[in-house]
C-alpha cells in the first residue's frame, strides 16, 4: 500500500538543474518533459505522481521567473556535468553510425533476403534494420530479394507474412523479386560452367559425397570429360534422375582447408510442387550458387550478413568467378540471438508441430507477428536491433532490453486503468452521485474517463483484510473514506475530500465492471528445454472503461503493468 512521501531533497535538487538547463537552452522550462526525465532515473516516484507533480510545478515556475543573469550563473555551476552529457549522448548516436568501407553515396545497392519457409523474427531485424540504415546514410536503394529455391519448405502465406510483417516494420523497398523466377537463368550459367570444366554431374549417393568430403577424396565423377557431364547435365533436366539422384558440384578443390569449398552442391534433384513455379522444375539450385549469380546480375553492390556465413564468402565468390560475374561486397556482423528463446525454422516448425505453442503468432515466440501480438511496437524493435551495431563480436541479447524500450515508448501514451484481481464488495455512503473525472495518463493529457458512483465498489481483498472500524483512507484519486465496518464486504462512508498523509486504496465502481483475464508471458525455454509454466493466466475486474478498448490497445493495468488486448469476445489481455 503506497503511503505519501514527500519528495526528498534530492529530487529537488534534480528538478531544479533539470528546469534550470531546460530554461537555458530554450529559453522557458517546461514541465512534462522534467516529469518524464524525473521518472525515468527515480521510477519509484510514479506512486508519488500528485506530489512529485506539485514540486515540479513549483520548481518550474521558480526557474522561469529568474533573471537571465542568476539563471546563466546557475546553468554555468553545472556546466561540467552538463557537457560531459552531452558527449555522452554523441558517443551513442556514433555507435549508432552505420557505414560499409569502400561504399560511395548514391552507388549503394543492397537486399534483404529472407527465405519464405517460415515466419520473420527478431534475428531477421538486425540485418534488414542495419540494410535500411545504410541504404539511408548513402543515398541508396534497398531490395526485397525472396530466396525460394527449397520447394519443401516454402509456401505463399510466408511470403504474404514477410511483406505485412516488413510492411508494419516501416521498411519500404525499392523492389522486389524471387530467386524462383530465375531458374532458366540459372541453368543457363550452369551449362557454361559444365563447358568450362567448371562444374561436374555426381551420382553418388549423398552417404559417400559426405565421406569423400570428410577424406579429402574426389569420385570417379570428378574425372568426367565436359562432353560427358552436358550429357549427364541434360539428363538430369530431364527425366532421367529421381529425388537426390543426381547433383551438380563445382569442380573445385576435395582437399581444401575451408571444407564448404570440397566440390559443393550446385544444383540437386527434387521433385516437389513449388508455391510459385508450381511443377516446372525438378532440378534447384543451392543457396550457394543462385545468391551470389542472382545478386551480381540485380547490380546488388553490397551485401550484409552475419558471419555464421564467413567460410562461404569464398564459395561465394568462386562462383561469380568462375561465370566471370561482377563481385558484389561482403560485410559481416554477428547474429542476433536471444536468450532463452529460438529462431531457428526448423525448431520452431517443430514446436508449432507439437503444439508446445499455437502458430507462429504464439505471443511467447519472437516472431514479428508474436511480437506485435504482444505490443511491442517497431520502433522498439528497430532500436533494439540496431543497438548492437555492425560488430562482429557474440551476444545473445535478453529479451528484456526490447521490453524495456518497448515500455519508454508505450508509457506516455497508455491509458492507466485500474484492475482488482480478488474483488471484495465496499459500500460508500454519501458516495451516490458523486461524478468524478480521472486522467487517462498521469504523464500527458490524452483525456478522461468519467464515473458517475452510486455508492458501490470494488476493491482487492488483499486492502480489505488491512481495513478496520475507524480508519480513514483515500480512494486513489477520489476521495476520503472512513471505514464503518468490516466483513464479507466493506461499510464506510465518504468524509469529503480529506487531506494528509493517507493509506491509498485502489477501487474500481462495480457498475460496469469488466471481467478480464489476464495472459503473463514468460520465457519460451529454459535452457534447452520448453518452459511449462510460459504462460500463465490470472483473472480480475478492470474498471467500467475497458469495455470501450478495441481490440490491439494497450494499457496500463495499476499495480500490474502493461496488456495489449487480444480477444475482445472474452476480454482476454497479453502482458507487454
Ligand atoms: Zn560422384
Amino acid at each position: 500500500m503506497s503511503v505519501g512521501l514527500a519528495i526528498s531533497r534530492q529530487t529537488k535538487g534534480l528538478i531544479r538543474k533539470l528546469a534550470v538547463k531546460n530554461a537555458f537552452d530554450y529559453g522557458s522550462a517546461r514541465e512534462n518533459p522534467i516529469l518524464a526525465k524525473v521518472l525515468s532515473r527515480e521510477p519509484g516516484l510514479k506512486a508519488e505522481m500528485k506530489s512529485l507533480r506539485t514540486e515540479i510545478e513549483r520548481i518550474v515556475a521558480e526557474v522561469n521567473a529568474l533573471p537571465r543573469p542568476d539563471l546563466e550563473r546557475e546553468y554555468g555551476s553545472h556546466a561540467a556535468e552538463f557537457e560531459s552529457e552531452q558527449e555522452e549522448k554523441a558517443e551513442r548516436s556514433a555507435r549508432h553510425n552505420f557505414s560499409v568501407e569502400g561504399a560511395e553515396v548514391g552507388k549503394f545497392v543492397t537486399r534483404f533476403p529472407p527465405e519464405p519457409g517460415g515466419y520473420m523474427h527478431i534475428g531477421h531485424s538486425k540485418p534488414l534494420f542495419i540494410e535500411d540504415a545504410l541504404r539511408q546514410a548513402y543515398d541508396g536503394k534497398l531490395m526485397l530479394y525472396f530466396d525460394d529455391t527449397n520447394p519443401d519448405n516454402e509456401r505463399q502465406e510466408f511470403v504474404d507474412a514477410f511483406k505485412r510483417d516488413l510492411e508494419w516494420l516501416g521498411v519500404a523497398f525499392d523492389g522486389e523479386y524471387y530467386a524462383s523466377d530465375s531458374i532458366p537463368l540459372l541453368y543457363g550459367h550452369a551449362g557454361s560452367m559444365i563447358k568450362k570444366g567448371m562444374a561436374y554431374v555426381c551420382t553418388c549417393s549423398s552417404e559417400k559425397i559426405k565421406e569423400g568430403r570428410a577424406e579429402g577424396k574426389g569420385c570417379e565423377h570428378k574425372e568426367q570429360d565436359p562432353g560427358q557431364n552436358l550429357k549427364l547435365w541434360s539428363e538430369m533436366l530431364g527425366e532421367e534422375h529421381g529425388d537426390g539422384g543426381a547433383v551438380l558440384r563445382l569442380n573445385s578443390n576435395m582437399s581444401a582447408l575451408n571444407t564448404v569449398m570440397r566440390d559443393p552442391t550446385l544444383f540437386r534433384t527434387k521433385r516437389a510442387r513449388h508455391y510459385r513455379q508450381g511443377d516446372k522444375y525438378h532440378v534447384w539450385p543451392t543457396y550457394d550458387f543462385c545468391t551470389p549469380v542472382i545478386d551480381s546480375i540485380r547490380g546488388i553492390t553490397d551485401v550484409l550478413r552475419s558471419k555464421e556465413y564467413e567460410l562461404r564468402d569464398e564459395l561465394y565468390f568462386a562462383v561469380l568467378g568462375a561465370l566471370g560475374l561482377r563481385k558484389p561486397r561482403i560485410t559481416s556482423f554477428s547474429r542476433l540471438e536471444i536468450a532463452n528463446n529460438i529462431t531457428s525454422k526448423r525448431k520452431i516448425r517443430q514446436m508449432i508441430a507439437d503444439k508446445l505453442v499455437q502458430g507462429y503468432s504464439d505471443p511467447r515466440l519472437v516472431t514479428i507477428s508474436a511480437l506485435r501480438r504482444r505490443g511491442i511496437t517497431a520502433n522498439a524493435i528497430r532500436e533494439f536491433a540496431l543497438s548492437f551495431g555492425m560488430g562482429k563480436s557474440e551476444s545473445v541479447a535478453d529479451l528484456a532490453a526490447l521490453l524495456n524500450l518497448n515500455k519508454k515508448i508505450i508509457e506516455p501514451i497508455a491509458r492507466h486503468l485500474s484492475f482488482i484481481d480478488d474483488p471484495v464488495p465496499v459500500h460508500v455512503a454519501n458516495a451516490e452521485g458523486i461524478e468524478l473525472s480521472l486522467r487517462l495518463n498521469p504523464y500527458q493529457d490524452i483525456g478522461y474517463r468519467r464515473y458517475m458512483l452510486n455508492g458501490h465498489f470494488f476493491i482487492n481483498a488483499s486492502d480489505s483484510k488491512r481495513l478496520k472500524k475507524g480508519d480513514t483512507v483515500r480512494f486513489k484519486d477520489a476521495f476520503s473514506v472512513a471505514v464503518i465496518s468490516v466483513g464479507d464486504g466493506v461499510e464506510a462512508e465518504c468524509v469529503g475530500s480529506g487531506s494528509g498523509n493517507m493509506v491509498v486504496v485502489p477501487w474500481i465502481a462495480e457498475s460496469g465492471a469488466v471481467r478480464c483475464e489476464l495472459l503473463h508471458i514468460g520465457n519460451l525455454m529454459e535452457g534447452e528445454r520448453f518452459n511449462d509454466r510460459s504462460i500463465t493466466r490470472t483473472h480480475g475486474y478492470a474498471e467500467g472503461y475497458a469495455s470501450s478498448l478495441v481490440g490491439g490497445e494497450i494499457v496500463k493495468f495499476e499495480r500490474k503493468g502493461f496488456f495489449r488486448l487480444d480477444g475482445k469476445a472474452d476480454m482476454s489481455f497479453i502482458s507487454v
